[in-house]
């Protein structure tokens, strides 16, 4: 059976006023991108409270629906039939729905947007549903139908459709500014991400390698990482910055108490992170840590790590399990790519007891004696490399 439209349903539109014309035009602006290589094929219409996707080729409706289900900004969508608004032209498609399907029981809901309607929903339903009865064989169930026919009635147009698909929900990608998320290649990474494009950031990525101790196979899955989380973000590419640390990782090979190593070096993670968003413009860095989850973790590490840092540090999974972490890096297909074993910068220059509750002062003080200024200031001038990621490739922007 061929459809005409699909309906979405905005998410959450909780806002008004010229934040409600932001979400819809971002929104728009996402979906278009989204659907670049279908444009001649459909056409977008929106209204105060849905948007339409009128499908010129009805063949792509189930390639559009399931790149539109993963964009942030609807709460569930129909593939519906438009009709004109009058009841003999909605009672001929119902028939016309039941005789396609072959339901044994339906149920019918009618909505009535347009209220001008000569009838309310109630006396619409009294006088469609004797008319399908009589036409066909299907009986009516009010509790467990086969089929649920849906009719909503709007100025302009009827659409009549038989499913709401729940979309992923929340915030159009870019109304919450953006975001520099620093990704490990682990698990919680990526699903850091994806939890802050739901809230409407828009994101790049930094990653640290420290050649030769980690490979290209490495920043490949990094690489990868940012691959699977497209389908989500508001751009046609995205942005990886790979920073070689590996100068600043001998360096803190001179800290004075080995134990402290991790603690300095996320220190120094923070600080780039901060002057390369600045740079790129970004409002605040995103990280995958997790309360307790290992030793660079607990509050009190927490803690003297984010002191260097002047943007805001998001950690979207902070008070998640490793297990309900997991569920979501399934869920978005990461899972697979970042338990593959290429070792991160982190794993290699572990000690052996690392330091659970350090000391700002401490830290301080082991850090005092090292050169770590002047290399960072090389780093951000010559030790970057930026990706321009699309779905299916990757390049290095020149
Ligand atoms: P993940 O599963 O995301 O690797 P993790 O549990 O392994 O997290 P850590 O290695 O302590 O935790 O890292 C905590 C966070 O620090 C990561 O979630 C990530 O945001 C950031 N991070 C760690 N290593 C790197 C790296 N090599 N490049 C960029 N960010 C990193
Ligand atoms: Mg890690």
């Amino acid at each position: 059976m061929n459809f005409d439209v699909i309906l979405v349903r905005y998410g959450e539109l909780t806002t008004k006023g010229k934040n409600r014309s932001d979400f819809i035009r971002i929104l728009i602006d996402n979906i278009k991108n989204k659907l670049k290589e279908y444009e001649t094929q459909y056409k977008l219409k929106k209204e105060f409270d849905r948007l339409f996707i009128e499908l010129l080729d009805p063949t792509v409706s189930e390639v559009i629906i399931n790149i539109v289900k993963n964009i942030f900004g609807s709460s569930s969508l129909s593939l519906a039939k438009r009709v004109e608004c009058d009841l003999t032209a909605i009672g001929d498609c119902m028939i016309a729905l039941v005789q396609h399907y072959q339901p044994d029981t339906f149920k019918l809901e009618v909505r009535r947007s347009d209220k001008t309607f000569p009838l309310t929903s109630t006396e619409i339903k009294q006088q469609l549903a004797p008319k399908i009865l009589k036409q066909t064989n299907v009986k009516v169930d009010v509790r467990h139908p086969t089929l649920q026919i849906d009719v909503e009635i709007r100025r302009g147009f009827t659409y009549v459709f038989i499913n709401k698909i729940k979309t992923i929900g929340g915030l159009p990608v870019g109304i919450s500014g953006r975001g520099l998320v620093m990704l490990s290649g682990g698990i919680d990474s990526p699903v850091a991400a994806f939890l802050m494009m739901k809230r409407g950031m828009s994101v790049e990525y930094l990653h640290f390698a420290t050649p030769p101790y980690t490979t290209n196979d490495a920043l490949k899955k990094v690489q990868t990482l940012v691959q699977k989380l497209d389908c989500y973000t508001d751009q046609t590419q995205q942005r990886l910055h790979v920073i070689d640390f590996v100068m600043l990782q001998h360096e803190l090979m001179h800290i004075p108490d080995p134990t402290y190593r991790i603690t300095i070096m996320r220190r120094m993670f923070y600080r780039i992170a901060n002057l390369l968003a600045i740079k790129l413009n970004c409002q605040a860095i995103i990280t995958g840590e997790s309360l307790g989850q290992v030793a660079s973790q607990t509050i009190e590490s927490i803690n003297v790590i984010n002191n260097v840092s002047t943007l805001p540090v998001l950690r979207p999974v902070l008070c998640f399990d490793k297990n309900d972490i997991i569920d979501i890096a399934i869920k978005i297909d990461t899972y697979q790519t970042s338990i593959l074993p290429f070792e991160d910068c982190c794993n290699l220059f572990v000690p052996k007891n690392p330091v659970t509750k350090p000391r700002l002062k401490q830290a301080e003080f082991q850090e005092q004696n090292l050169m770590w200024q002047e290399i960072i200031d090389i780093i951000i001038k010559k030790n970057i490399k930026t990706y321009l990621i699309g779905r299916d490739d990757v390049y290095e922007e020149s």
